[in-house]
């Protein structure tokens, strides 16, 4: 069949349409986000309703219809089960999964997005980094690879580096005193924390995940995650609620 195509990809979310069929996003390599309706993947014997689900990545076959595109068959490589049998780090994976959702776009080159999107999973079913450091981690490298790079080299607007910086969002990175009205009670970020924004700035996807950070650290790049994505995000994120409760039920 000359309309079929085979893209490599993994699900982002699946919705259920009507009784029997599903539709769900796929981000790929080649054409960025994109919606797959999968008809039939509800039926109690379909082999199609185990790869139809959330970060499933593979290869999948396609139909490509006129307005969307229609599924054919899936060769899975990766369920990510360690991922999906964890209550928590479903949370954490849902959540990371609508942010690429919500930036990426159809025919726009999301290649660096998916290969973040995967290996962030395979640590966190790895468990061997706390999750919510995960989470920053995967936060700062996403905006930077949509375009919203924080600027943590030196100062935002003087370029003066050295060690006494604030983080100002609204100026798009850390900031010397001489810049920016820093207030009694505020504190000059942590300099680890400046050293942990710049790592996870310049390293690539597979160094990423390679260091711990003290609780200290934690707390600040949690401030600063929070700050920038308030300020540049407009967007309140379902998956980030549910986040939520399930982190204070633990
Ligand atoms: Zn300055």
């Amino acid at each position: 069949m000359t309309n079929q195509v085979v893209l490599t990809g993994i699900i982002l979310s699946v919705s259920l349409v009507g009784d029997y069929d599903k539709r769900f996003v796929l981000l790929t390599k080649e054409r960025g986000k994109i919606t797959v309706f999968a008809r039939g993947a509800r039926r109690q014997k379909s082999n199609v309703m185990a790869v139809t689900e959330a970060f499933t990545y593979g290869r999948f076959t396609l139909f490509e219809g006129r307005d969307a595109y229609s599924f054919v068959s899936a060769e899975i490589d990766e369920y990510f089960m360690s991922v999906k049998e964890d209550l928590q780090a479903v949370a954490y994976a849902s959540y990371f999964a609508e942010f690429a959702e919500h930036l990426t776009r159809e025919h726009l080159n999301e290649k660096n997005i998916l290969k973040l999107l995967y290996q962030t999973l395979r640590v966190l079913g790895a468990k061997i980094i706390e999750y919510p450091l995960i989470k920053c981690i995967y936060e700062i490298k996403l905006l930077a690879y949509y375009g919203l790079q924080m600027q943590v080299f030196h100062c935002v607007s003087c370029e003066k580096e050295g060690e006494n910086f604030v983080f100002r969002a609204e100026k798009g990175g850390i900031c010397c005193p001489d810049c920016t009205r820093v207030s009694l009670k505020e504190r000059f970020l942590n300099t680890s924390t400046v050293y942990t924004l710049q790592y996870i700035i310049s390293s690539n996807i597979e160094q990423l995940y390679s260091f711990k950070v003290t609780m200290e650290v934690q707390k600040e790049l949690e401030f600063i995650c929070k700050e920038y994505i308030k300020e540049y995000v407009d967007r309140k994120f379902k998956a980030l609620e549910f986040l939520e409760c399930i982190e204070a039920l633990s």
